[in-house]
């Protein structure tokens, strides 16, 4: 079923995100998460595609699992920078041939030796570019897009993202995904500057519970976020013993969700990263909240 419809039928909507192996060797840790977290009945599942279209074969496998072994719907996500032409086309034909209903269309991140050669030759130099090419090919997908609250790094500043952003819509996307943001004021500050750039699709806040000190500098160096000083405090306080860290920051993200779900945000994605124990402590923390989804 398209996301879009699950999104009209729920008062709330609470979903996580696999990504999947880069080698075989981890793939049965990988399909063993995926079905724990999938037990969890989620509202659906997404599954990431590696930089450069590395596990994309894995991506798809995984992707069909969800929807056909355990009855949960799933986002496919898909990149295209510096693929050519027949690799996308033949990508796309492998997802409608697997009855995949609902992809995530992506640039993708510029590979590090890639960064400085001129890209004006490359089929594909951004997202709206993919999506075109998913509307040409006639697949009848339910398109996401990737948005950023705090503005995507390569963007001069906030206007010029949202414009682009704005193009990317127009040209098909349903739904928007943000990037993880540890501060929910600049969510709504951001939900407020596209409304008034006329973007009207649902946006689905991406919420990364950070379980571990390790990932805060992670989480930081790819998504340029801002973190809260509140935050900053329980990683200095909790950073050094794992349990308290890990318990602390699922209750950091349970609180962020809350939150969002007060102020009338409905769609929360869960940056999982296949751990099933942190997906399912998020959800039992909003059972009441979420199981009164009708
Ligand atoms: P775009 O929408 O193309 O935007 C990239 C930059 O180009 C922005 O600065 C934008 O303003 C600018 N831009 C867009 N269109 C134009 C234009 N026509 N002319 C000039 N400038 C333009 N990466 C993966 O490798 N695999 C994944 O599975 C994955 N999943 C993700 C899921 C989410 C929710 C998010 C937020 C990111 C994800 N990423 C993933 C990372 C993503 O690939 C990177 O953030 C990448 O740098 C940008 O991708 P995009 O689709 O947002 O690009």
């Amino acid at each position: 079923m398209k996301l879009i419809d699950i999104f009209q039928q729920r008062k709330y909507s609470l979903s996580f995100e696999v990504f999947p192996p880069k080698t075989s060797d981890v793939y049965d840790s990988v399909k063993t998460a995926t079905e724990q977290i999938a037990a969890l009945k989620p509202v659906f599942m997404s599954v990431t595609y590696g930089a450069g279209g590395g596990t994309s074969r894995y991506t798809l496998d995984i992707a069909k699992r969800i929807r056909e072994e355990f009855g949960v719907e799933s986002l496919a996500h898909l990149t295209c920078v510096s693929s050519t032409k027949e690799t996308v086309k033949a990508r796309i034909e492998d997802f409608k041939q697997a009855g995949i209903e609902n992809v995530m269309a992506l640039r993708g991140d510029i590979p590090t030796d890639l960064q400085n050669v001129d890209r004006s030759g490359w089929c594909y130099r951004h997202a709206v570019d993919l999506i075109a090419e998913i509307k040409e090919s006639g697949a009848d997908f339910c398109i996401g897009g990737a948005c950023y609250p705090e503005v995507h790094p390569e963007s001069r500043d906030q206007k010029e993202d949202i414009a682009r952003l704005k193009e990317k819509v127009d040209a098909g996307c349903d739904f928007l995904t943000t990037q993880m943001f540890f501060d929910n004021n600049l969510l709504y500050n951001f939900l407020y500057k596209i409304r008034e750039a006329g973007i009207t699709v649902p946006v689905i806040a991406g919420i990364m519970p950070i379980t571990n000190a390790k990932q805060v500098e992670r989480a930081i160096k790819l998504s340029g976020s801002f973190m809260p000083q509140r935050f900053k405090t329980i990683v200095d306080r909790f950073g050094g013993d794992p349990l308290a860290m890990k318990q602390a920051g699922i209750a950091y993200a349970t609180d962020q969700i809350i939150d969002l779900f007060a102020n009338g945000v409905t769609n929360v994605h869960v940056y999982s990263m296949n751990k099933p124990d942190v997906a399912e402590t998020i959800q039992k923390n909003l059972s009441q909240i979420i199981g009164k989804n009708s």
